[in-house]
């Protein structure tokens, strides 16, 4: 539903990576490195970059339906295969990525991109199938108390019904599973999913199989949950999604890059302050706006991003230390969001950053006595400032 951003707004998601670091990182398992496996059965190197390409490029139409946006591991793993579409500078996000792929043995890579599909696959399950009663999607214990509380802060925070948003996570660890491989599989998203059951039977055997051998840290790479999202089925008309509960998905894998990047004490908060923005917008129908394509999507995103960082800041909110706030922020918004003609782009790094900056200075002038701002007049304010947030700021 790419005409429709209000049905789900993924976290710095969009993000076409770049390949400043993409040669190097792939110096050991390169894809284009003429990669004879040591089975005879393997396929060539141009072979695998074949169908790995023509399986991203198809993949996407899946990523359409539910207005999620590349996962920046799809992008990075694109951007391997597709070396020369990209050009933007590296980034820590983009160095973390890279590690991750540069990480793989040379059969995990070739398995990778010969069942590229695995990169949507806990997206997907717990995106439909995952709930906030069930174990499998219960958040990982290294970061459960912490994200627990700062879910119910932030229901209390915000002056919308959020009582029936379910918080939950999606581990890699669930492709062990094949029949929840299988299933979505099975979806109807257009290729490489929409297999017939026993096609999906068979992929799922084989990736079951791999993670159940230990590939892939047993499918727990972070790779494969680089991701957190929002998520409302609400005013959706695709049959898919019905019946599907409001949802605050926080995958593994992003977790894992913000302690890489050395921002774990409080980006992790500060992410689930975006994505609950997400559900700010969706109940106050913020998602509406005179703007279309990438503006709009900017619009919405850096809105996001004052609702975050002000939740983050503010002395009855988190009451986080506004500059560490701002230094995090700063380190994750520079995901190198390049694609500006791209619908999913989230604004430039500085324009987040203002937008950020400027949400955390109202939370300021609240103080001492820490009056919240209702959601919508806080939105108003937003709409006031977004026009000096995105002013040219080159110099
Ligand atoms: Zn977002």
């Amino acid at each position: 539903m790419k005409q429709s951003p209000r049905f789900l707004a993924a976290f710095g998601a969009s993000i076409v990576l770049t390949i400043g670091t993409a040669t190097a990182a792939f110096a050991g398992t390169g894809v284009d490195a003429a990669a004879p496996s040591s089975s005879a059965a393997a396929p060539s190197s141009a072979a695998v970059a074949t169908a790995g390409r023509t399986a991203l490029a198809r993949s996407d139409q899946a990523a359409d339906r539910f207005g999620i946006d590349r996962s920046p591991a799809r992008a990075a793993v694109d951007r391997a295969i597709n070396r020369d579409d990209y050009q933007c500078g590296p980034t820590d996000f983009d160095a973390y990525i890279d590690g991750l792929i540069n990480g793989l043995s040379k059969d995990e890579f070739t398995f990778l991109v010969g069942h590229i599909e695995m990169l949507d696959v806990p997206t997907y399950d717990a995106l439909l199938y995952g709930s906030d009663t069930d174990q499998r999607y219960a958040l990982r214990s290294d970061y459960r108390t912490q994200l627990t509380h700062t879910f119910r802060d932030v229901k209390r925070f915000w002056d919308i019904q959020s009582g029936d948003i379910q918080l939950m996570s999606m581990h890699g660890s669930i492709m062990g599973d094949a029949a929840a491989v299988s299933r979505v599989l099975q979806l109807p998203l257009g290729e490489p999913f929409s297999k017939s059951p026993a096609e999906a039977d068979k992929h799922a055997k084989e990736i079951a199989e791999a993670v159940d051998s230990g590939m892939f840290d047993g499918g727990n790479n972070p790779l494969f949950t680089l991701n957190a999202f929002a998520f409302t089925a609400e005013g959706d008309p695709d049959p898919l999604v019905k019946g599907v509960p409001d949802k605050l998905i926080f995958g593994d894998g992003i977790v894992d890059a913000l302690n890489a990047m050395g921002i774990g004490d409080v980006g992790p908060r500060a992410v689930m302050g975006h994505e609950f923005g997400h559900h700010v917008q969706f109940e106050d129908n913020l998602f509406d706006s005179p703007l279309t394509g990438p503006e709009a999507t900017r619009r919405t995103e850096l809105m996001a991003d004052a609702f975050g960082t002000y939740f983050a800041t503010h002395a009855r909110g988190l009451s986080l230390n506004t500059k560490r706030v701002l230094q995090a922020e700063k380190t994750f918004y520079e995901v190198g969001d390049c694609a500006f003609t791209n619908d999913g782009h989230h604004g430039t790094p500085n324009q987040r950053l203002r937008s950020s900056a400027w949400a955390a200075g109202i939370a300021d002038a609240a103080r001492p006595q820490g009056k919240i701002l209702p959601s919508l007049t806080f939105a108003d304010m937003f709409e006031q400032e977004l026009p000096v947030i995105v002013a040219p700021d080159a110099s």
